[in-house]
């Protein structure tokens, strides 16, 4: 049902950008064999899943949608990848994302950007975009990301799903391509709060080949999701995240929730993180830092495109033309802006002191959560805007996701989900909801007490 509806819209919608229907068919059938031949199978068996672009999977080729790597084949799987397989879900195929997973609206993809199924001439989010609108255009049940300032939260928020970035090192990163190593984390992506509790479950935990991974169980965040119970739980208002440049619709159904969430029987208090309007600036410091670090193996030597090598060329002269013509604009700006921001003269500057300030964040959350068990947020300042709105403005772009880097630069969990359409554009909204590390259950009591 879920190749044939994606036969149907895909073309509207392009969210895939490939898909294994052969195999796909084939790891269903051997998951209904099991259970005709009495086996026991997990939850999740049978269940296709959608993957984002930037997981290593042997089957399929992994752009990271980028054509440094077009066509490339991984030799081996990431080990979330490995772990659904081997729980018998049925992967569909590789969704699209902006380039190496820079972006907030898929428009970065070197293949063309993602539509938003709830008005085609809008985005969808990013980096993950495709992840999210698969879901919403009901081409899969299930899908999964990666988060590094947002790319599973603000997608899932401007398609009406759910998405969740769960507590950093708690889901492993390995055969996933790195963007921003201290602030990557794979997630899941799904259409109920439950289905995103049961798919985190069985991707995440403890993983001996990610040096981050943190060797402690996680929490029961399916239990979380099932009890769906917030009376007594104290949840606090981030006053810096919202006001001025939030979407009148977008702050309308955030109030409304938090109200409804008091009449549920939780305890409503409103808390300030003082260091939250410098989130951003540090983001686009230490990040870029670490792309640019982390994007210096692309170098047309080892693997992906290689251009100009005529057999006179040198190394160098190679080096150069593979990395003009295979990167894009926004890779190539970050991997300049990193490059700056460590070099010996500004290194103190500029990445010292967002490290800094990224210390300082994680103290305002220390301070909030000793008042509160979660905070709340809208998850994106406004709906989805449309395609070619802010392409031309990089800081536009990057204020998509105002509200959610702060998680990301604390290494805590966070989940947004559905909130509702805006009055103004009747486009969907996203609800965030932020815990202290390991204790991502929390954002699924909240979700699922309010779907
Ligand atoms: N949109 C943010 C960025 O461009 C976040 C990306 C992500 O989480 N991968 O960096």
């Amino acid at each position: 049902m879920h190749l044939d509806r994606i036969s149907a819209v895909d073309g509207l919608v392009h969210a895939f950008l490939a898909v294994d229907a052969d195999r796909a068919l084939g790891q269903a059938r051997a998951v209904d064999a099991k259970v005709v031949a009495g086996e026991r199978v997990g939850p999740l068996a049978g269940v296709p899943v959608a993957v984002k672009d930037l997981f290593c999977y042997q089957c399929l080729p992994t752009t990271a949608g980028s054509r440094i790597l077009e066509g490339w084949k991984p030799p081996y799987d990431a080990t979330v990848v490995e772990r659904l397989v081997a729980s018998g879900l049925v992967v569909l195929g590789k969704t699209n994302l902006d380039e190496f997973a820079m972006g907030s609206s898929t428009e970065t993809s070197a293949f063309g950007p993602t539509h938003n199924p709830w008005d085609l001439d809008r985005i969808p989010g990013g980096s993950g975009g495709g992840s999210a609108a698969a879901l919403a255009a009901f081409e899969t049940p299930l899908a999964i990301g990666t988060d590094t300032g947002g790319s599973i939260r603000q997608p899932a928020a401007v398609t009406g799903t759910v998405g969740t970035k769960p507590t950093y090192g708690s889901v492993s990163r390995y055969g996933v391509i790195a963007m921003a190593s201290s602030l990557d984390v794979p997630g899941p992506c799904a259409r109920t709060v439950l289905d995103a509790a049961l798919l985190h479950r069985t991707m995440g935990g403890h993983d001996p080949r990610d040096s981050t991974s943190i060797p402690a169980p996680l929490p029961d965040v399916v239990a979380a999701a099932r009890k769906a119970d917030v009376t007594g739980l104290r949840i606090g208002v981030v006053t810096e995240l919202g006001g001025e440049g939030y979407a009148s619709g977008v702050e309308r159904r955030f109030t409304e929730t938090v109200d409804l969430l008091a009449s549920l029987g939780a305890e409503i208090v409103e808390v300030s993180c003082p260091h939250f309007d410098d989130a951003l600036a540090a983001y686009y410091l230490i990040m870029p830092a670490e792309v640019s670090s982390n994007l210096a193996r692309y170098d047309g030597m080892r693997y992906g495109l290689r251009v100009g090598d005529d057999g006179t060329a040198s190394t160098e002269q190679v080096m150069r033309a593979s990395r003009a013509a295979g990167f894009g604009d926004e890779a190539k700006r970050r991997i300049i802006i990193g490059t700056y921001a460590l070099s010996a003269g500004y290194y103190d500057a500029y990445y010292g002191s967002a490290q800094k300030v990224r210390t300082l964040i994680a103290r305002d959350f220390r301070a909030a959560f000793a008042q509160c068990d979660v905070l709340v947020s809208p998850s994106s300042p406004t709906t989805a805007f449309r395609l070619g709105e802010r392409t031309a403005d990089p800081l536009a772009m990057y204020k998509s996701d105002l509200c959610t880097i702060p998680a990301n630069l604390a290494g805590i969990a966070a989940a947004s989900f559905p909130n509702g359409v805006a009055d103004e554009d009747g486009l969907p909204t996203g609800f965030q909801v932020m815990a202290p590390a390991l204790a991502d259950d929390r954002c699924y009591l909240v979700g699922a007490a309010l779907e």
